[in-house]
């Protein structure tokens, strides 16, 4: 691009950029990973582009059952065009499984089966770490209002069923996520739309057999592998570059044990 486009905001993992058309920005994802707000960080070759892909993918089989996103579509290796929003300063995550700071304030073992999903918000400030909040605080400090947040509510349960649907079927257990929310207005209305990203930096993704981590503990944990775990993660989604050579051989059939039932009476 020969244009120098304007800087609207750097975050820890992304560039925002003034989009091409008013209410358009460009996200700009880096390779910059930080942890602990950002007291470790480190530069992994490659992991902007594949978080650009899987969140673009994600974006838009959520925007395929209904759920309002941000997302346009993707522009490049690195960028996406997306609405803007007044991002909602809450982050919103979900559990299915205790994990990270939740196994540990709770004292539960990392990788208990939650009885239920369970739905954290945490009040979005890198000065004071991302406090853990409740509806309380939210409601009294009005940093979103009631029915707002039984739009994030519905959202995020709905993103929830559905993403460990997705990811069970490629044989990975969708552990826990954070979701960000926006307000978008057009015209004279306002709508609660799903924004930012959603990705292997956002989420924790479990190998349903080896219990393998696929997410960002790789790097909060110091256990290498980054790229190689989110590549495993985009290439289960079939979304890994059509130009790269893809492993396996040829399509196999596969019959399930219903469909063979029905099928006995049929000669091979
Ligand atoms: N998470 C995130 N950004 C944050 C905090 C958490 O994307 O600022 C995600 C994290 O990747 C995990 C989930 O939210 O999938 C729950 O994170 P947790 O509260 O356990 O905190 P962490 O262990 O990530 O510090």
């Amino acid at each position: 691009m020969s244009r120098r486009r304007r800087q609207i905001y750097e975050g820890k993992a992304k560039i925002l950029y003034e989009g091409p058309e008013p209410g358009t920005i460009i996200q700009y994802f880096k390779d910059d990973a930080t942890a602990f707000n950002a007291q470790k960080r480190e530069v992994i070759d490659g992991k902007g582009v594949l978080n650009n892909r899987i969140s673009e993918f994600i974006f838009e089989r959520l925007g395929g059952i209904g759920i309002p996103t941000h997302f346009i579509k993707r522009l490049n290796m690195r960028e996406q065009l997306v609405r803007q929003v007044e991002i909602i300063p809450v982050e919103v995550i979900v559990r299915n499984i205790a994990a990270g700071t939740m196994a540990k304030r709770l004292g539960i073992d990392e990788g208990t089966q939650l009885p239920r999903a369970i739905v954290e918000f945490c009040y979005k400030s890198d000065e004071l770490g991302d406090p853990l909040i409740t509806e309380e605080h939210i409601a009294a400090f009005n940093w979103a209002g009631p029915q707002e947040m039984d739009d994030i509510m519905a959202m995020a349960l709905r993103t929830n069923d559905f993403l460990s649907g997705l990811f069970a079927a490629v044989g990975i257990r969708l552990v826990d996520f954070k979701l960000e929310f926006g307000r978008h207005y057009e015209n004279d209305m306002v709508r609660t739309v799903l924004a930012d990203e959603v990705s292997p930096d956002t989420c924790r993704l479990w190998d349903m057999k080896t219990d393998d981590k696929l997410d960002k503990d790789r790097f909060r944990r110091d256990l290498g592998g980054l790229v190689e775990a989110y590549q495993e993660v985009a290439s289960r989604l079939g979304i890994l570059n059509k130009s790269e050579p893809q492993k396996g051989g040829k399509p196999v059939l596969v019959k399930s044990d219903r469909a063979e039932a029905a099928n006995s009476g049929e000669k091979k």
